[in-house]
């Protein structure tokens, strides 16, 4: 086990008994349900992991429910308006359950969360290692508060201890997806992640090692390695991504290895001469750009420009044959004039992308960018995400067309789908489709929408 730095890395694989369970969630029907991003989803299925070790049940959509864990997120206010409306609809289903909401909301509103009627405990990202137990104190009147306005709780406490003792539940995906990374430094001005999810951690290099060589044990065959700033992975334990992704080649057997998105900022050039070398490391990217104007970004205090995106970019894309990049794009930042979107698009259209994610900017209390003049105006801003949108689908096709006629090897994933190495995803004309979480050779034959179509070729 390695050194922690600053606070501990609350979702670390920690061997050693179990705590106690509350007796009094045995046999408790959960519905976990989560919001937001892939490190979101990780973290759901890892407390339901944590709750079904407590004898809680996992109730499927649809079915009833004694407790209503939701996870949710706060990127923008839409977001927000969704987890209040996913609360109250939790309380019509089930009017006598618990109904528990954490995540990243949790975390930075508490208290508009506690001022529904119909929530009984609100725990932030920081609280999250405990909020099990939280849970049955819930159901132990002599012990933790009764449910209803009297007994409800804000709880943020030490990122400590583990909230997995065994390898982390996947939610019943195919990849391996292992969050390495957590919380972020560098404090651009939209971004209310630092306040939701803390300071910079990692997970020690040797549990990595360790939890990856297990989960191939257990029949995984690709591995995801994510963070909120991946390329920041190591600050604080000596140490960097390249340098963990080299020990993961060298001591693990795991055969494909995907990342998570990086900050342009995070390619360094030890990461990009590995990313080069190794087939096993799969050629797609996403690094966040936000905006291709120099001086939005300046604005959105991003420690990046236009330029130095496009070398970073451009020496990945020229060593990594077939790679398949993608991009954060953020639009209606205060103050973006026309023509400074128009540079954008201009940038953004001179570089290899082939799938954008758009966002229209939303302002969030609580980030530097809250206070910010000139507000862009919405009709302009939907007409700024529409373009962009074009751009992404225009992209898109043209890339899944480029697919037909080459041989990848896919990932089979429920019901005959996949997705190809660089991340396409792909159907299988096969029938009956191969065994999930084999990896299969793929002739690509054609497209269907947004879906790439495939046979089965010789290996
Ligand atoms: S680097 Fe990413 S996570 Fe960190 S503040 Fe900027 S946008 Fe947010």
């Amino acid at each position: 086990m390695g050194p922690m730095n600053g606070s501990a890395f609350s979702l670390a694989p920690v061997p050693g008994p179990a705590p106690a369970p509350p007796a009094a969630l045995a046999g408790k029907r959960v519905r976990v349900e989560t919001m937001g991003c892939r490190v979101n989803r990780h973290d759901a299925a890892q407390l339901g992991a944590a709750l079904s070790a407590m004898g809680c049940l996992l109730a499927e959509a649809g079915a009833p429910f004694d407790i209503y864990l939701l996870n949710t997120c706060t990127v923008t206010h839409q977001a927000d308006a969704e987890a209040r409306r996913r609360a109250r609809r939790a309380r019509r289903r089930c009017p006598r359950a618990r109904v528990v909401l954490t995540g990243c909301y949790a975390e930075v509103s508490p208290q508009a969360l506690l001022a529904m009627p119909e929530v009984d405990l609100v725990v932030g990202n920081h609280g999250k290692a405990d909020l099990a137990a939280r849970i049955g104190a819930l159901f132990e009147p002599a012990v933790g508060p009764a449910p209803g306005p009297a007994g409800r709780s804000a709880g943020g406490g030490s990122v400590s201890g583990a909230v997995t003792r065994a390898l982390p539940d996947q939610g019943g995906d195919t990849r391996f997806f292992l969050k390495v990374q957590e919380g972020c430094d560098v404090a651009c001005a939209f971004c209310i992640i630092p306040a939701a999810r803390g300071r910079g951690r990692s997970m020690p290099p040797d549990d990595v090692v360790d939890v990856l060589i297990r989960a191939h044990a257990a029949g995984y065959r690709e591995a995801v390695l994510a963070g909120i700033h991946l390329g920041g992975y190591g600050e604080g334990l000596g140490t960097h991504l390249a340098a963990l992704v080299r020990r993961v080649l060298d001591e693990t057997p795991m055969p494909r290895i995907r990342f998570g998105s990086i900050e342009p900022w995070g390619l360094s050039d030890a990461f990009v001469e590995l990313f080069a070398a190794h087939e096993r490391l799969l050629p797609f990217l996403h690094v966040p750009l936000q905006s291709g104007s120099a001086s939005v970004l300046k604005r959105m205090r991003r420690p990046c420009t236009p330029e130095f995106y496009r070398r970073r970019v451009g020496r990945i894309v020229a060593a990594k044959p077939g790679l398949t990049l993608g991009a954060d794009v953020l639009t209606g930042f205060p103050g973006e004039t026309a023509a400074e979107f128009a540079e954008g698009l201009e940038f953004i259209e001179s570089l290899p992308f082939s799938q954008l994610h758009v966002f229209p900017y939303s302002r969030r209390a609580g980030t530097p960018a809250a206070d910010l003049p000139d507000p862009v105006d919405e009709a302009v801003k939907r007409d700024r995400v529409r373009r962009l949108i074009a751009l992404s689908d225009a992209r898109r096709r043209a890339a899944l067309a480029a697919q037909v006629g080459t041989v990848s090897h896919v990932l089979v994933e429920a019901r005959g789908r996949g997705h190809t190495h660089n991340n396409h995803p792909i159907r299988l004309l096969a029938d009956p489709p191969p065994p999930r979480g084999r990896v299969v050779a793929v002739m690509v034959t054609g497209v269907d929408g947004d879906d790439l179509l495939g046979a089965l070729a010789a290996p």
